[in-house]
């Protein structure tokens, strides 16, 4: 039997969870256990099929547990004995613990189309040697659809045309893809600018059979139409994996997540934490339970769950949503609430906006225009939200604006902030747009 203070099951969340309690725990031993021999960048899994060119260049290096004296065990945990504080893993070997951190993560939804089961239709697995199956497949496809226009699928769609020739067709139920995520007004410049790839886009359409023998050889839509393929990937979102955590006893909440507290510990078992997708999301803007998977997230809670497993450091304050995306070089990000879910929740809004080049004078070379748009409340002109498109730089100043929504700032505080800025890196200190977007968003809270 191996013995250690810290147990932590999973890969990203784990590999977090396990430097935050090193940080804070020096004298604690921590194991790690994980099923996969290789852990994957979860969120690079796309780019493996263009831009990066292979599972092999989208890895987390252990190096990382080793730095941070984590000892790494590959197997996987089928059975926790909360009593006696031990994990059985799958070869028999047993860990006893002091403390057990549930950190696995999410599968990817199947959804129950006839023909799902059939060869060349790919669900999307963390899984090195999967995913790599799936490289080697795509070398001998021509006709891809792929079933669902989120982000997963969006960043499928841009990264299997790069250097192959194949037709690629994206089938999303909603309106727009990308819906869920952004505005419509974001949504359509990303669909407009994914089309120019020559990517087939139909939205407002559903698959309802899967058809071939015993591999794919076409998708039905609901309304009669066949599309060729040879491939379909599904993008259509994931699900808490909790089969080992309901087996052992932990109390599950909405879609089955662990239940867990402002501690990440969870709700029936003071030394079992939980973090990332297999853990229950609070809205930070209501406290209510959500379904959202962001490794934004995973990775916060990992860092507090470390932190307070032996007394209480971090508190988890809620999920504010943070994301970014990139479609055909445009990035497209979101934080905290769009202006679709600010109606849905009742809320009275001001929106203000500005767009202006990520570089003074706009001339300079690679300058793109970007776009803001900050969602506050009215009555209190606490910013709630906020979108942008753009270049390179989107990535970074969406986190500015998660920042302002984590710290509850209003329009009048973003006014008065004192931007860095530069010719070749940044909008001008005049036209800066989140500051303009505060500016003009002023007046119509005081009114
Ligand atoms: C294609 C794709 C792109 C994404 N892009 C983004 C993005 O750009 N930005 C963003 O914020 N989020 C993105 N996400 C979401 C993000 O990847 C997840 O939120 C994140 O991976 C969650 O991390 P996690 O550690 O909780 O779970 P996971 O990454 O799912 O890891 C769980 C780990 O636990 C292991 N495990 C499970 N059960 C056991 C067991 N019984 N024993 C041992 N080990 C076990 C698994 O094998 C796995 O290694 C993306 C997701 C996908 C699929």
């Amino acid at each position: 039997m191996i013995q250690t203070d810290v147990l932590v099951l999973g890969g990203l969340s784990g590999i977090t969870a396990g430097i935050s309690c090193r940080r804070h725990y020096p004298d604690k031993k921590v194991v790690l256990v994980r099923k996969e021999g290789t852990v994957l960048i979860p969120c690079g899994i796309p780019y493996i099929y263009g831009t990066v060119g292979g599972p092999q260049y989208n890895v987390i290096p252990d190096g990382l547990l080793e730095s941070n004296d984590i000892e790494l065990v590959k197997s996987e945990a089928v059975n926790v004995d909360r009593e006696k504080k031990i994990v059985k893993l799958i070869d028999g070997e047993t860990i006893s613990y002091d403390k057990l951190v549930f950190a696995t993560g999410s599968l990817p939804a199947v959804p129950p189309i006839p023909g799902v089961d059939k060869k060349n239709v790919y669900p999307i697995r963390k899984d090195f040697d999967y995913l790599g199956d799936v490289f080697e497949e795509m070398k001998c496809v021509e006709d891809i659809v792929i079933i669902g226009g989120g982000f997963i699928g969006v960043e499928f769609a841009d990264e299997c045309r790069k250097g192959r020739e194949v037709n690629i067709t994206v089938v999303e139920a909603l309106p727009h893809c990308l819906q869920m995520a952004l505005d419509d007004e974001f949504c359509a410049e990303a669909q407009e600018t994914l089309s120019e790839t020559g990517i087939n886009i139909l939205v407002g359409s559903k698959v309802d059979a899967i058809l071939g023998n015993d591999t794919v050889t076409s998708v039905r839509l609901s309304d009669g139409t066949v599309l060729k393929a040879d491939m379909v990937i599904l993008g259509i979102g994931a699900v808490p994996n909790t089969e080992l955590a309901e087996k052992s006893g932990l109390e599950l909440g909405l879609n089955k997540a662990i239940k867990v507290d402002r501690h990440m510990q969870s709700y029936t078992d003071s030394d079992v934490f939980a973090c990332g997708d297999c853990a229950e999301k609070q809205s930070f803007f209501n406290g209510r339970p959500i379904n959202v998977m962001l490794a934004s997230i995973a990775t916060a809670e990992a860092r507090i769950a470390g932190a307070n497993l032996y007394s209480p450091v971090h508190h988890n304050n809620g999920a504010i949503s943070v994301f970014s995306t990139v479609v055909n070089g445009r990035a497209f990000a979101v934080a905290g609430l769009t202006e679709r879910l600010t109606k849905e929740y009742g809320m009275n809004i001001v929106i203000g906006r500005h767009q202006s080049p990520d570089t003074h004078p706009g001339g300079m070379p690679d300058s793109t225009v970007t776009k803001v748009k900050l969602i506050f409340a009215k009555e209190t002109g606490v910013v709630m939200g906020g979108a942008i498109s753009g270049g390179r730089s989107v990535g970074e100043m969406i986190n500015v604006v998660s920042a302002c929504i984590m710290h509850k700032m209003t329009a009048n505080d973003i006014v008065q902030f004192q931007m860095g800025t530069h010719p070749a890196l940044t909008s001008s200190p005049i036209a800066y747009p989140i500051v303009n977007a505060a500016c003009k968003a002023v007046l119509p809270i005081r009114e």
